[in-house]
């Protein structure tokens, strides 16, 4: 018989969003009546229609594709060159920020990304991520073997947890000890929290101290409202020598169920070799690219360098403005319900902290069973969410208004 990889066998088997449905199918079955109101404030998924713009671009794509002399076969695996150009002189030169068009590599995805780039990073690292944290980086590492077994709360042996809380405002503070491998999220999901220049300068200072590689997912950027937050880790001096940043179109475009994101891997970046020599690792990420990948669609790509013509920006600002007015809403209603709130400015979810002495379970069921709201428990994202709720504004304006009406009439 074949070998399996074991490494899959310590995951714990996708234990939030698979709970969290099992508990509203059975609730909604017994209760048919409260199943037809509710209100689905779980998952980070958009909901509002893809932009006029971005259709547009992609309906004359499709016709390109139907003629002989426009139509395209593979195009190159690293991404069409219209594509790398928009995003390296609009979301970085345009701002001051040094990024080469070839350092940007256009992708399905960055949830896919954050896991593939395990591809180029060896098998000794020291790896730290925040807690809460999104699932994604620390399941990647574990069935890349990067860890030992879970314990009960969920956390992995081998694995350096960042603790995220009150007292530092979510923003995880630089760790006394090195870490090889630092993941970074700001905005951040799921805690809502950004990181000021002066934080994200100490992880860089940190990071070339310690020759340590930050990766900084940056797929919330677009939130961000207050002019101070950065919205890149390469607006830190340094950056470019310590960090790659991965971005999506996914929250900014309404890309979730188009899949198009995009990696930068400067090529100042270096890491070592098991001799010890250091090297770039751009084009490994290059050559894995090539060899693993072949490219998203061409229509796909024109889509989102609509998403930087005059209409598309337009069109991406008043999406940003639906969700966050969604959230203003959210964190008005459970700050006069006078619970604790974070999150909810510059970033499309509200955190919350549950009445003193209830687990977020238990707030989860309460809002399932007497509001008819499906919440996130904090404690799915780490054993530092406990206590803590996420609500994402991903909604339409109705749902929303509906949902705040419910948290109050709740107490
Ligand atoms: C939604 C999300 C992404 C984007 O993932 P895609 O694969 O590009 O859709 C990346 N990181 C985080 C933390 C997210 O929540």
């Amino acid at each position: 018989m074949a070998f399996l990889n074991d490494n899959y066998l310590k995951l714990r088997a996708g234990y939030l969003f698979p709970e969290i449905a099992r508990r509203v199918t059975a609730f909604c079955s017994a209760n048919p009546d409260a199943a037809k109101r509710m209100i689905r404030c779980g998952i980070g998924d958009v909901t509002e229609p893809l932009p006029e713009a971005v259709r547009n671009a992609m309906h004359k794509a499709v016709d390109e594709m139907g003629v002989r002399d426009s139509f395209r076969g593979y195009g190159p695996e690293q991404g069409y060159e219209f594509l790398r150009n928009a995003i390296a002189q609009n979301d970085y030169r345009a701002h001051g920020i040094e990024v080469a068009d070839d350092e940007i590599f256009v992708s399905d995805g960055s949830k896919c990304d954050c896991g593939n780039i395990l591809d180029i990073l060896g098998d000794k690292n020291v790896i730290a991520v925040m807690d809460p944290v999104y699932p994604v980086y620390v399941d990647t590492n574990v069935m890349a073997g990067h860890t030992g077994p879970a314990n009960e709360a969920g956390a992995y042996a081998g694995l350096k947890y960042l603790p995220c809380n009150e007292a530092n405002d979510f923003v995880a503070d630089v760790p006394s000890e090195r870490a090889d491998i630092v993941y970074l999220c700001f905005p951040n999901n799921p805690t809502g929290s950004v990181a000021t220049r002066a934080q994200l300068t100490a992880w860089v200072e940190y990071a070339l101290k310690n020759d340590t590689i930050l990766l900084y997912d940056a797929a919330y950027e677009a939130y961000i409202h207050d002019p101070e937050i950065p919205h890149s880790i390469y607006e830190i001096p340094g950056a470019r020598e310590c960090a790659i940043e991965f971005r999506s179109f996914s929250k900014n475009g309404g890309f979730t169920g188009t899949r198009c994101a995009f990696t930068v891997v400067p090529k100042s970046l270096k890491a070592c070799t098991a001799s010890g020599e250091s090297h770039p690792l751009h084009p490994l990420w290059n050559r894995r690219m090539t060899t693993k990948f072949n490219g998203v669609s061409y229509i796909v790509q024109r889509g989102a360098e609509a998403l930087y013509s005059a209409e598309g920006k337009s069109e991406v600002s008043a999406l940003i403005s639906h969700y966050m007015g969604n959230a203003a809403i959210l964190r008005q209603a459970v700050s006069q319900a006078e619970l604790k709130v974070w999150g909810g400015v510059n970033a499309p979810y509200i955190w919350v902290k549950t009445p003193s002495g209830t687990s977020s379970w238990e707030m989860f069921d309460r809002m399932l069973h007497e509001a008819n709201v499906v919440i996130t428990p904090g404690s799915g994202f780490g054993s530092a969410g406990e206590g803590y709720f996420r609500i994402s504004a991903f909604n339409s304006r109705a749902n929303v208004e509906e949902v705040a009406r419910r948290i109050l009439a709740l107490r």
